[in-house]
């Protein structure tokens, strides 16, 4: 097998990566993404005369290359689906799931949680992949061209090269000493025994040649040589002879893989200011705890508030809904999730009641009573420490029939298990680690306990929304159970605030989960908005960074926008098919 080559890239034969732009506005389809070779992959199958699903495909395959960390063929994720044909949207959950041979107790040790760290960089956390059947999927049911057509812009990509950028090298310098533990990952990103330099470029033939197999085979080959590999790395992970590091074998097995499935379900719904909101339903929270935040807002007036009491309000009900997210969200297979409960009107209203508009509810909030009760329960949700990392990706597209997707996908952390498959060009998830590791004394998260089979609770909250029936926006973000909060915030500054799309998603972000503190970007701090809401009793704590998010919106008469991030996570890259005001 090849190795991956790091080398200084000659001027004249240098792949260069096409420009960052933050928004693009014109007609016939658009795609952003956080990477301009993605951007650009989703483009040429746009321009050939792809449909959006093929594009997101064709986008994420990319995002395989040149954002390895954040996703790609060996994790899983979730696809929101508008068809303009049915006017119905669709969505699938892509979720890794738990070994067979996972149980309840499997991240205890002596009856204690094993450190998290350590559950990280193990196969113990590694669940079988659900991204391969994603794209056969989708391109199976809503897409117009072959696997193959779609893989083709990620395989030139991952043959040719992607010059390495800042973002890439800091990723894989934060991964360093762990990825140095595993030689397959350390030949793969560390060529040379250190992280590429910026400006140099990274081949992957590895991963082309997983790629073109894929692409022959489809998912086939999960029951063949490559699901072989990932079940052999992932129960014997193959560690340095020299490595000091505890590294967990796995439990999966061959049927885990091979038979791994793709769940289609349907979206949450919710209404919001006349506009109608769909996400992504349990397996993750995503869809339930922005649509409940969503509904408890409904219950105010815009026009009647001022900004910072509509963002005291917004912070008061993400608190509220955090709650019921811990308490009640895991996979619905497992579980009587209540989600109807959950995204219903009189729950919003029995949630409500809890905000005062010159008080800040004691955090960690009890959840609400979804017994028909009308109470709360005793006890809060303890909230969930620690800043999150800017993990996972997104993606969005549209194409010139008005089809659109909101696709948001992961290997969990940054760098996934740390472990690649020795020989296939891709690292294995640790998405496992969202399980709880075991019930905390309030008895929250039992829904959300492993077992065989079962998917982990998500946050990802891949996002459409309609007005009078007619895609109008689609929004994403990766960062953990921020991106709740990411997803929320965006929403209510462009409907609520009438701030502009790309100022939505540029504006500074805040994450309320439940927790004493919010979470604040520093743009945030010391702004008029931050004293009011300090005065009124909300305390804040600093992050550097929320989300990345990528979004569009449709502005009438056919034009699209599409919208990246300028500065969070160095940028992302939107572009239309044909640019024009
Ligand atoms: N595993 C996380 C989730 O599904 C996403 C990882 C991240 O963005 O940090 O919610």
């Amino acid at each position: 097998m090849l190795g991956t080559t790091a080398v200084p890239a000659a001027a004249e034969e240098r792949p260069r990566p096409p420009d960052r732009d933050p928004v693009a506005v014109g007609r016939g389809g658009a795609v952003s993404t956080v990477d301009p070779d993605a951007t650009e992959a989703g483009l040429r199958i746009l321009r050939s005369g792809g449909n959006a699903v093929d594009a997101a495909v064709a986008a994420a395959a990319a995002l395989g290359v040149t954002e390895p960390y954040s996703g790609g063929f060996g994790g899983g994720g979730y696809f929101v689906y508008y068809s303009a044909r049915d006017r119905q949207v669709y969505t699938l959950d892509g979720r890794e799931t738990a070994p067979a041979a996972m149980r309840e107790d499997s991240f205890l040790e002596n009856g204690e949680p094993i450190p998290f760290a350590e559950a990280v960089t193990s196969g113990l956390s590694v669940g079988a992949p659900g991204t391969p059947a994603t794209w056969e999927h989708a391109l199976e049911e809503w897409g117009t061209v072959s696997l193959r057509r779609a893989l083709r812009p990620a395989i030139d990509l991952a043959d040719r090269g992607f010059v390495v950028d800042e973002t890439f090298r800091r990723q894989t310098a934060d991964n360093a000493e762990r990825f140095a533990d595993f030689p397959a990952t350390a030949d793969l990103f560390l060529p040379g025994g250190a992280p590429p330099e910026v400006g140099t470029v990274l081949r992957n033939p590895d991963l082309a040649d997983t790629y073109r197999e894929f692409a022959r085979h489809g998912t086939g080959v999960l029951a063949g040589g490559i699901g072989a590999d990932i079940v052999r790395t992932a129960t014997a992970p193959p560690v340095a002879e020299d490595a000091d590091r505890t590294v967990r074998p796995g439990l999966l097995s061959a049927e885990d893989v091979a038979g791994y499935e793709v769940v289609e379900r349907d979206p949450t719904h919710v209404e919001y200011r006349g506009l109608d909101v769909y996400s992504m339903a349990p397996s993750s929270s995503g869809g339930s705890t922005v649509g409940e935040a969503l509904n408890i807002l409904e219950r105010y007036q815009p026009e009647d508030l001022g900004p910072a009491e509509l963002q005291h309000l917004t912070l008061e009900a993400s608190k509220l809904s955090y709650a019921d997210r811990n308490a009640y969200i895991g996979d619905p297979a497992y579980s009587d999730v209540p989600l109807e409960t959950l995204l219903s009107e009189d729950f919003a209203a029995q949630r409500a009641c809890r905000i005062s508009p010159d008080a800040v509810l004691p955090a960690p909030a009890a959840p609400g009573d979804v017994t028909g009760g009308g109470g709360c329960l005793d006890g809060g949700t303890p909230a969930e420490e620690g800043a999150e990392g800017p993990s996972t990706t997104h993606l969005v597209t549209a194409d010139r029939w008005g089809n659109v997707v909101s696709y948001t996908f992961s290997i969990e952390q940054t760098g996934g298990s740390g472990i690649v498959v020795p020989g296939r060009g891709f690292l294995l998830n640790n998405e496992l680690t969202d399980f709880e590791f075991e019930v905390s004394e309030t008895g929250a998260g039992a829904a959300n306990l492993p077992a065989p089979g079962k998917r982990p609770r998500s946050s990802m909250a891949p996002t459409i929304v309609l007005e009078d029936g007619r895609p109008w926006l689609a929004v994403g973000s990766p960062g953990g159970a921020t991106i709740i909060t990411t997803v929320l915030h965006v929403l209510v500054d462009r409907i609520d605030r009438d701030m502009t799309l790309p100022e939505a998603v540029e504006a500074p972000r805040l994450s309320q989960r439940n927790a004493a503190a919010t979470q604040a970007e520093p743009a945030f701090i010391g702004t008029p908005e931050q004293k009011e809401l300090s005065e009124l009793g909300h305390t804040f704590s600093e992050v550097p960074e929320i989300g990345a998010v990528a979004a569009l919106e449709f502005l009438g008469r056919g034009r699209i926008q599409a919208v990246a991030e300028t500065e969070r996570r160095g940028g992302g890259h939107a572009a239309v098919l044909v640019p024009g005001r």
